[in-house]
């Protein structure tokens, strides 16, 4: 499989050269020249399929011709050692689980397949270490830092934004001793995201080092991603006992999932039509409803991993479409909800619900009950344990965590101004590998 760059300024290149790259020399996103399309018979047993015989099926698809079957299965099985239950919720709506993973997100799906790829492919002969860039919104700088961690030949660089996380999820990635070095940016998530872009554009660093990034404009975060809607579709189909129209609500903010759905469609699956759920930060709902797609600067909210204003992988949603923006909004609904709204919602679904639902899983839901037709089943995707974000979900809920929240150990942290000048002093700086 070759995979061209949305920008259409450089020339396709392999799976190897789209991994190890990143980012399209261009800048833009690399994308499947062709969507092998999954034949009709497989659907008729899905629902008796367990989710690595599926996303066996799906990678083998999309990767067979770079990877060898026995290499795809063994990373496939690596990569799912958790469940991804689906929960019923009410008569017609179910919670796709996808936070049984060792960071509690679902972000752990993309970044475990990405480590075990980017092994499969770094050459330590070459003497370099590979160096992984990834800008955090939240969830994803822990999920990379698990997936990495000692990892021989590869230095992982997590940047986040200043203020914006919580404890819990900065302690993911502040690992003492280890190959994994976190970043603070003054700034928000947009500003590590466009960081990161500008440092892959700098030619003189690229050919210094090897660079790659683990963000989801990493094509081979997202494919993974598409494994769990085929399983969630399967699911559905189990637990209802036959074909269904399928909706599917997704928690919006730099669009990875939205892109690995619509991706899981274009490749078959028998999905009626998506629900793209903001919270305030509301540019790709808006965008669905108005036509018009307008970045802002993200505001800080209680679905703090979807405080997202220019999300990236929108270039790849309208490859998806034709850039046919009439069509996108036939397909997909958005919503956007304020943090009492998600509140209100976290709270309400505990007490009629008897289900502990996160902040960002809540926008989902509260999307798909203002959007269900009747005849319609919907899932949507509960991206994070809710005790990862316990002070909002106790003041929904007054509901407890046991567990202890770690406080992380004491790494030395260095904040930098929001450039990419500051970012390549550190990619150089001796004294932070010691
Ligand atoms: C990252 C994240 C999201 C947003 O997902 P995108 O793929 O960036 O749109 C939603 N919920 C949680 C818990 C996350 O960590």
């Amino acid at each position: 499989m070759q995979f061209y760059s949305t920008n259409r300024q450089c020339q396709k290149v392999s799976l190897k050269e789209a991994v190890m790259m990143g980012l399209a020399p261009d800048g833009g996103l690399f994308m499947p020249e062709h969507i092998p399309v999954i034949p009709k018979a497989f659907f008729n047993n899905i629902g008796e399929m367990n989710i690595r015989e599926i996303a066996y099926v799906v990678a083998d698809m999309m990767l067979g011709d770079d990877i060898d079957s026995e290499d795809i299965q063994r990373i496939v099985n690596d990569t799912f050692t958790f469940d991804v239950p689906l929960v019923r919720l009410e008569e017609d709506i179910y919670s796709l689980e996808l936070f049984h993973g060792p960071t509690l997100a679902f972000k752990d799906v993309g970044a475990r397949f990405l480590a075990r790829i980017i092994s499969h492919f770094g050459s330590p002969s070459s003497g370099r270490k590979v160096k992984v860039l990834v800008a955090t919104s939240g969830d994803s700088g822990g999920a990379v830092a698990n997936g990495f961690l000692n990892v021989p030949g590869v230095e992982v660089y997590v940047l986040f934004p200043q203020g914006g996380l919580t404890p819990f999820q900065r302690a993911q990635f502040s690992i003492a001793d280890s190959n994994i070095y976190p970043i603070e940016v003054i700034g928000t998530f947009d500003d590590c995201q466009r960081i990161v872009k500008e440092t892959f554009m700098d030619n003189d660093l690229r050919a210094e080092t090897s660079l790659t990034s683990a963000n989801s404009i990493n094509i081979c975060r997202l494919l993974p991603q598409m494994f769990y809607f085929f399983h969630g579709y399967a699911s559905l189909i189990h637990a209802e006992g036959g074909d269904c129209r399928v909706v599917i609500s997704v928690p919006c903010g730099n669009l990875g999932n939205l892109t690995a759905g619509l991706l899981a469609w274009r490749m078959g699956l028998p999905v009626s039509r998506f629900v793209v759920a903001n919270n305030v930060n509301d540019v790709t709902s808006g965008f669905l409803n108005s036509g018009i797609f307008t970045p802002k600067r993200a505001v800080r909210t209680v679905a703090c991993a979807m405080d997202v204003g220019n999300p990236s992988n929108m270039s790849r949603i309208q490859e998806l479409f034709d850039g046919d923006i009439e069509r996108m909004r036939l397909f997909m609904k958005g919503y956007s909800y304020s943090d009492m709204e998600i509140i209100n919602t976290i709270s309400q679904t505990h007490f009629y619900d008897n289900y502990i639902v996160d902040p960002h899983g809540a926008t989902a839901f509260q999307a798909l009950k203002d959007d269900l037709k009747p005849g319609e089943k919907g899932l949507f995707l509960e991206t994070a344990h809710p005790s990862k974000f316990a002070r909002s979900v106790t003041l929904a809920t007054g509901m407890r965590f046991d567990k202890a929240i770690p406080t992380g150990a004491k790494v030395h942290t260095p904040r930098i101004s929001a450039s990419a000048d500051a970012l390549k002093k550190i990619l150089f700086a001796p004294t932070i590998h010691n």
